[in-house]
């Protein structure tokens, strides 16, 4: 297929790498830069305008936000044909995407959100979850193109479900980190080896993904990589607590943790990783990782 692939990120510039193995890719990126670099390093092709990427059958999206998808469709939409099918990578906003795509349909596109989870190494390697809110039969269309880089694709619903489903996702991620490094911090300021309490708790019950991978690499390693910046994950967070408000989901501990990590945000900075929230968390204490 003929794919128009827009946002070569942290995780676009390895997804488009995949696509560009088993379709036709144009890239374009804001940075010019970095749209050349993907062409010489993958032989895709860069687009010499925006506006060219609105002649293909696919336009995928990755970008921070869905107001940023959004401003792609205002330049996009004059040019835009009938059949073409829209497929938003991006941790959007459901409400917005299910506008965008009816303004999409109205031309006779199609879209689907199609939310990724896995991270830059699941980026690299291709092996990432795709969650999909759309018609099945968009579903099965984009399925061809978002298997190059995704090794579980699930339909999760209608327009907007896959959005859904992420911000829970990485609600859930940010309050087990949280709390994983509350309860790790305490143990320190009793004196216990944090190697040996993760050794403990890693083959226990309140093991997560964030005690069992991140924050061994992070407090025992001394390892801080930039991979996922948490002003994006504060953006994740605030989209789920604002879902569940407009649900009435009386839902204390989304809220907390969209408060905490737009406050650690805030306070470290838009260069920061998502995992060095846990730093803010030593700072409330006056600590130190
Ligand atoms: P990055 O910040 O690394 O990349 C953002 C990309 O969007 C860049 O290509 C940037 O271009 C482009 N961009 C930013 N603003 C605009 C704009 N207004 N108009 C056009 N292009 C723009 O982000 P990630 O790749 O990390 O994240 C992208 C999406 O994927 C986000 O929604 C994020 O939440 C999600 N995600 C991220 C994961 C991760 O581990 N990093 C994991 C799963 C999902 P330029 O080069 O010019 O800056």
């Amino acid at each position: 297929m003929k794919v128009a692939f827009i946002g070569l990120g942290a995780m676009g510039y390895p997804m488009a790498r995949h696509v560009a193995g088993q379709h036709d890719v144009i890239v374009w990126n804001r940075t010019t830069e970095v749209a050349e670099r993907h062409a010489r390093e993958y032989g895709t092709r860069r687009a010499e305008q925006l506006r060219d990427c609105a002649s293909q059958e696919v336009i995928l999206t990755i970008l921070p936000t869905s107001d940023d998808v959004d401003e792609i469709v205002d330049v996009l939409y004059p040019k835009l044909r009938r059949g073409t099918l829209w497929i938003d990578a991006t941790s959007g906003d459901p409400v917005t995407s299910r506008k965008t795509a009816g303004r999409l349909a109205e031309k006779g596109v199609a879209f689907v959100d199609a939310p990724v989870t896995g991270g830059t190494n699941g980026a690299e390697a291709g092996t990432l979850t795709v969650m999909v809110g759309g018609k099945p039969e968009d579903y099965v269309r984009a399925g061809e193109v978002l298997k190059a880089f995704g090794s579980r694709l699930v339909h999760v619903g209608e327009v907007g479900a896959g959005h859904a489903v992420k911000a829970m996702n990485n609600a859930m991620l940010a309050a087990n980190m949280w709390m994983a490094a509350e309860c790790l911090l305490s143990l320190k300021k009793l004196g216990i080896n944090l190697r040996s309490a993760l050794e403990v708790l890693n083959s226990g019950s309140g093991r997560s993904f964030a005690s069992q991978d991140l924050l061994p690499k992070r407090i025992l390693d001394g390892e801080w990589p930039l991979t996922f910046k948490l002003s994006l994950h504060d953006k994740d967070v605030r989209i789920a607590a604002s879902m569940s408000h407009s649900q009435r989901v009386a839902s204390p501990m989304l809220s907390l943790t969209s408060q905490l990590f737009t406050a650690a945000s805030k306070n470290l900075g838009p260069g920061a990783d998502y995992v060095e929230a846990i730093k803010y968390l030593a700072m409330l204490n006056s600590e130190e990782w």
